[in-house]
């Protein structure tokens, strides 16, 4: 049995998921044809009560596009500093849009109103155009911290005061919903765009999602043309998103708690010298500075673990849908006995 906790993008797709992909209709999605991918796009319009929404091949683009579609080259683009858009995007901001990021220390990930209303740029001709907003829910490299609605809010407010765009990476907002209980809905509100993944906590093999009103979706459409990102007969993937939305979503809270009883254990053990806070899914540790973390590693691996490290001393465990009570157990088995 190898257990895998590099990320909740190693799965693969259930028997369930698979029939419903091998029995999808599809069509030529680029003139709009394909059934899934239409009906695909009108489930996460609904779901986020927003007007449209475009199916795309990852999270990198949907982000990507968005803040192609938000920005002009020159403007400035506020995120905090562990934010996916700025550090693993392969310097997309000013790659594809020609524009810059300001970053915030935010709170584990989590940026607030204020550091949103300090960090505006005065109108001079000398300074950037601030422009843009990006949040990320959970926060990923922060360790799965998630936002409250009302800190959402009032990042809505500031942005509206201030005729700022705001998108929110939701790679994995499902994550945020299950675990805080607010409603799609809600978060939907508080944002221009959003961006979810199917393809992480959702089970999905690929695809991601770019939510907005119609305006701001067409303008989408035709940037992901120029990104190289319309699919044809995209409604086998297409469908397995469908299954994961209608399949995938409440189940998260067992990752979470399998996460935090992970947690617990870690805490425990004498070479951990710390856990961040777990609230989803998403564990990261230091281990104490005697034991070499590519040395830890490889142990892990010997014992069939896979597990990343995420700079200096720390270490990533990240749980799914295809982690089970039983490799929970074996995972803390050999916690406890490893040396
Ligand atoms: C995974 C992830 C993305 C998108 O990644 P892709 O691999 O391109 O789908 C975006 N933001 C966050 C926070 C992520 O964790």
């Amino acid at each position: 049995m190898i257990i895998d906790l590099r990320s909740d993008t190693v799965t693969k797709p259930s028997k369930g998921m698979l029939d419903a992909m091998f029995s999808a209709q599809v069509g030529d999605d680029v003139f709009g044809e394909d059934a899934n991918v239409n009906a695909l796009e009108e489930k996460a319009t609904n779901l986020f009560g927003k007007e449209a929404a475009l199916f795309c091949p990852s999270g990198t683009m949907t982000n990507q596009i968005a803040i192609k579609v938000h920005t002009q080259p020159g403007d400035e683009v506020l995120c905090d500093v562990t934010a996916h858009v700025y550090n693993y995007e392969g310097g997309g901001i000013s790659y594809n849009s020609g524009a810059q990021a300001k970053l915030i220390q935010g709170d584990r990930g989590r940026i607030s109103a204020e550091q949103i209303q300090e960090s505006i740029n005065p109108t001079y001709d000398w300074l950037t155009n601030t422009s843009l907003v990006c949040l990320e829910n959970t926060a990923n490299r922060a360790g799965g911290s998630y936002y409250s609605l009302q800190q959402m809010q009032e990042l809505n407010e500031v942005c509206r005061k201030n005729n700022l765009t705001i998108h929110l990476d939701g790679a994995r907002i499902f994550n945020a919903i299950v675990e805080a209980g607010y409603p799609p809905i809600k978060v939907g509100n508080c944002f221009d765009s959003i961006s979810i993944c199917l393809s992480k906590g959702l089970g999905a093999p690929v695809g991601s999602l770019l939510i907005g009103d119609k305006e701001f979706i067409r303008k989408a459409r035709r940037v992901r043309k120029v990104f190289g990102g319309g699919m044809r007969q995209a409604g086998f993937l297409a469908a397995a998103g469908i299954y994961a939305l209608d399949n995938n979503i409440d189940r998260l809270a067992e990752d979470h708690l399998r996460a935090k009883q992970l947690a617990a254990t870690l805490h425990s053990l004498s070479f951990i010298d710390n856990v961040l806070p777990v609230e989803t899914n998403i564990i990261i540790f230091n281990l104490a500075a005697k034991i070499n973390p590519e040395v830890f590693i490889q142990k892990l691996a010997d014992r069939n673990i896979k597990a990343v490290g995420f700079g200096k001393q720390a270490i990533r465990f990240v749980t799914h849908l295809d982690f089970t009570d039983d490799m929970l157990a074996q995972v803390e088995l050999v916690l406890k006995n490893i040396n």
